[in-house]
């Protein structure tokens, strides 16, 4: 059920109930931090496994420097300058983080949200909310609370729009002196690096269990997905009927093969490519595709995250 009423949602989690809730990245599947059952009824919803850890939502950084047991510079000077916002920040926790949480880890994500009924929802709560993606385990992440639905309709949903930046959060961490990139996100590199200079990219890494968000098939739709900087020459090639050809800005060359031309942002601008990209995918798996061919975007900036989602859609 999707409902605006905020105290009704606040009533479900204070009675250990699992909620949908709208961020500006995607919608959380959220819980309290300190109810065990709660935290499990996450996992199980989303049918994720319990080595991959949660994300851990704060209303402010006071409450979040409750949870952690040491804040390095670093992080305090990227948390003041992007909290609210999509930037996860992986410290070493306090006592007050269990083992659910971290999957067994000594350090937990933490961000503050930018969306205003979610912090309204925090502020009225005396706990932080975890929440991972509201999509069942490597599914397309959801940007609306329709997309909740359609995927977990028993819950209650609370309704917050569409998610204005639709794609999640960057996550760092940081090594002694060294702030690490473990996932692209809605932050792009370049505004990281414009307030504490160099970081390291560890996205490619292997070491999975650290964020599962980098597991090579993700976000993915049920029909077969391919990215290319090339969409028609990879047309030549395919065997399936009803092909869609997401496009970042304009359509290429239109072909009788192609059953729907989709664009992503007309004006070409990356943030509003990134805004519609999860949308675009639901439309397309909706629509009975049997392959999106999905146009590579240039790599910097919030380009880098939008392939990098569309790699691992795109991953076997
Ligand atoms: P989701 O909210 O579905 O995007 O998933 C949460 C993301 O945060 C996953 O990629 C997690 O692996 C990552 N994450 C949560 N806790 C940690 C942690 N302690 N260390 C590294 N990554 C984490
Ligand atoms: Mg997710």
């Amino acid at each position: 059920m999707i409902t605006s009423d905020l105290s009704f949602v606040k009533d479900q989690l204070e009675k250990g109930e699992v909620v949908g809730i709208p961020t500006e990245t995607v919608y959380g599947l959220a819980a309290n931090i300190y109810d065990e059952q709660a935290i499990a009824k996450i996992f199980s919803t989303k049918g994720r496994p319990n080595t991959n850890p949660l994300i851990v939502h704060v209303k402010s950084m006071d409450q979040a420097r409750t949870l952690v047991s040491y804040f390095p510079l670093k992080a305090t000077l990227l948390a003041e300058r992007f909290w609210p916002g999509p930037l996860t920040l992986i410290l070493l926790k306090s006592d007050l983080i269990s083992d659910a949480i971290t999957a067994q880890q000594s350090t937990v994500a933490i961000r503050m949200p930018n969306h205003s009924a979610t912090l309204h929802l925090l502020e009225s709560l005396d706990f932080p909310l975890a929440a991972p993606s509201a999509n069942p385990y490597n599914r397309i992440s959801p940007t609306c609370a329709a997309h909740v639905e359609d995927y977990f309709p028993q819950i209650s949903i609370l309704e917050g729009g569409n998610c204005e930046a639709g794609v999640e959060s960057t996550i760092l961490s940081f090594d002694g002196d060294e702030v690490v990139l473990l996932r692209h996100g809605a932050i792009s590199i370049e505004q990281i690096e414009e307030v504490v200079g160099r970081i390291l990219d560890r996205t490619s890494s292997e070491s999975l269990h650290l964020a599962p968000g980098r597991s090579k098939k993700h976000y993915s739709p049920l029909c077969e997905l391919i990215i290319s900087y090339e969409p028609l020459f990879m047309l030549s090639a395919v065997q399936q009927k009803k092909v869609a050809i997401l496009w970042f800005k304009e359509v290429k060359i239109d072909s009788p093969k192609v059953a729907i031309n989709h664009i992503l942002s007309p004006s070409g601008n990356f943030k509003e490519a990134a805004a519609n990209m999860y949308d675009a995918l639901h439309q397309l798996e909706k629509s009975g595709v049997e392959l999106i061919i999905v146009e590579r975007l240039p790599n910097y900036n919030l380009g880098r995250t939008i392939n990098d989602r569309f790699e691992r859609a795109a991953a076997k």
